[in-house]
């Protein structure tokens, strides 16, 4: 049996594909980050099925494990939180798992927040580098920047509500006020919003709005 990889929605439930809701009906365990939160949406499928927690703090230990039962023929969906499975997220080990032992292993696409926020930027999408997340130092973040301030394309990376003010502030500490960047927050959701512009007027806007959510940050070339 194969393994799926299979992308769940970042926020609008009818981002579900049909073909996910098939291919979770006939999944005989479901290796996902937190039961709660896919035992939500099952229950939303009226889907039930059982479940594993497959962390990045137990990823090395199950992943030969989860990899033996397909193996024995089971049925292994794995699916994160939201988005698409091994993008900043578990999965990367239990995938590689499964090629080294010549598997089968079929993605089922979807929502992934980075390719969604750049669709809808207006930056240049020719080029990119996707970072995910940050380290949480500023000494790390003013590296990254240094490092990449003249990278010929888009810069993508991942925050959380908790740090997004903080990045934006050593990225203009690091690349200046000017730098066009577009943030994009709460995709899919009753509160998707783009921000666009200078570096300096983004944070401007985003300091007297609501900081909750989920964030893509996207810096253009100089
Ligand atoms: N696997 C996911 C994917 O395919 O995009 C990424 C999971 S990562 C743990 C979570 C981060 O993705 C958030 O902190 C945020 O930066 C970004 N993200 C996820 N959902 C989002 C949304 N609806 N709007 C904006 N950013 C989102």
């Amino acid at each position: 049996m194969p393994l799926y990889v299979l992308a769940t929605p970042i926020g609008n439930l009818s981002d579900l594909s049909d073909r996910a809701i098939e291919t979770l009906k006939l999944a005989d365990q479901l290796a996902c980050e937190d039961t709660r939160v896919t035992g939500k949406l099952l229950s939303k499928l009226e889907i039930k099925k059982d479940m594993i927690s497959y962390r990045e703090e137990n990823e090395k230990f199950l992943a030969p494990k989860l990899a033996d039962k397909i193996e024995n023929g089971s049925n292994i969906v794995l699916v994160s939180d939201a988005g698409t499975p091994a993008i900043s997220d578990p999965g990367y080990r239990l995938v590689r798992e499964c090629r080294k032992r010549n598997l089968k292993v079929i993605p089922i696409p979807g929502p992934v927040a980075f390719t969604t926020a750049l669709s809808a930027s207006g930056l240049p999408t020719d080029r990119i580098l996707f970072e995910g997340f940050l380290a949480p130092k500023k000494s790390a973040r003013h590296r990254f920047f240094k490092e990449q301030k003249d990278f010929s394309g888009t810069l993508v990376c991942y925050e959380s509500c908790h740090r997004i003010e903080k990045f934006l502030d050593d990225l203009i500490f690091c690349l200046g006020p000017d730098r066009e960047i577009c943030v994009a927050k709460e995709l899919t959701k009753i509160h998707e919003n783009f921000l666009f512009g200078s570096a300096k007027k983004v944070f401007n806007e985003l300091k007297v709005k609501s900081k909750k959510g989920e964030f893509v940050i996207m810096i253009a070339k100089k």
